[in-house]
This record gives C-alpha cells, structure tokens and sequence, in this order.
C-alpha cells in the first residue's frame, strides 16, 4: 500500500489542548494506472480539529474534553467511526485466521458492497471497507479498515479503532457463516505526542487502555 503520508500539525501553530488530531485514511484512484480502479491509492492523512474545553468529548467516552483527553499528558489521535461523523480513539488492531475454502471465501467478499477490492493476485486479494454507502469528499473515498485473503488461506484484518473491528468482524460473520468463529485480536502500539515536548513516543496498547479508561 502506497501513499503513507502524514503531516506533522504539532510543527504548526497548534495547540494540542484546544482540539484533536485526527487521522484520516482514504482511497482515489490512479489515472495514470493502466486500471485507475486496481489498485489505485491510499493516503493517509492528518487533520486539527478544534473543539472547546465545555464540549463533549469526540473521542465517545460522553466527558466533556477538559475531564476527558485535553487532560491527558499525551494527544492520542483520533480516528473517524464508519458512520464517517463520531471518531474513537486511535487503537491500532488485527485479527488473523485460517479460511476452509479460499474460492468460495474470496467470491463473496468479492460481491459484498462495502468492500472494495484493491489487489487481486495468485498470492493475495485485498480490500479496503468503504461501508455502504461509500463516504466520499475532496480527497477520495473514506477507508476504516483492510481485509486480506492470503494464498495459504489466511484472512488477516487490520483496523485502527475498536470500533472499526467490530464493524469487520460482524461483516466476516454474515459472510462467512458457520465457518466464523470469533478470533483473538492483537493490538498493537499506537502512536501518540508528547504535549509538552511535541516528541512522538509508540504506547503499548494496554497503557494506552487504561489511559482512555481514567480519561
Ligand atoms: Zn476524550
């Protein structure tokens, strides 16, 4: 996956306890690709959201953001939810396992709308879930999570947010069936800034967990 960028706001005249740092990932096609469509490009990017200390938190835990991640000594991003309009905290996630039958498997993501497929090939497909409808703006199509289908038979999903695992896990459940049994996730570090020395320091997801459970 190409086009991994992000800018760094804390460089700019931000003040991470006046707002929020989101990251958006999204998907456009690449008119200069014999296909545009396959495999087009990701980009991910960063964005400042301001918000006032009386608000209530996006992050969703229903504090008002002077109780709730202003008053935390890191800024943990935030990311959009698939409805594209609430956020969760960054949480970075994935989930992998063995697949009976990768034909059949394969065909019905392939048919599944709120997927879109970005590679297709002997060793993997990929897709990225778009939802449906697919959220679009200036900057290509809103992505919340990928699912690959390896050629060993491995599906692996990767997501940013708690919320966006379940929302894959429940559309692996209505896909594959019977054949769906709950996998363990892992999760991984996230990425969040330092406020006072604007230093960009990796948190184990557990610590990061209980700093989003003390707010
Ligand atoms: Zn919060």
């Amino acid at each position: 996956m190409s086009g991994n960028k992000t800018i760094d706001l804390y460089k700019g005249p931000v003040d991470p306890n006046s707002g929020y740092l989101c990251m958006w990932m999204h998907w456009r096609p690449n008119p200069d690709d014999p296909d545009p469509q396959l495999p087009g490009q990701k980009l991910s990017m960063a964005t400042f959201i301001p918000v006032k200390p009386e608000d209530r938190c996006l992050c969703g835990s229903g504090k008002q953001f002077r109780e709730c991640c202003r008053a935390r000594a890191y800024w943990h991003p935030l990311c959009p939810n698939p409805d594209g309009k609430n956020f969760s905290l960054m949480a970075p996630q994935s989930v992998a396992f063995k697949v009976a039958d990768r034909a059949i498997v394969r065909e019905r993501l392939m048919n599944d709308v709120r997927l879109q497929c970005t590679a297709d090939d002997a060793d993997s497909a990929f897709w990225v879930y778009w939802g449906d409808p697919a959220l679009d703006n200036q900057h290509g199509t809103l992505c919340f999570g990928d699912i690959e289908l390896k050629r060993n038979r491995i599906l692996h999903v990767t997501a940013m947010s708690d919320l966006r695992m379940q929302t894959l896990l429940a559309l692996l459940r209505d896909v594959l069936g019977d054949e769906f049994e709950s996998p363990k996730i892992r999760h991984e570090p996230v990425t969040v800034i330092d406020k006072k020395t604007g230093r960009h320091i990796q948190v184990q997801p557990t610590a990061s967990a209980e700093n989003a459970k003390r707010g």
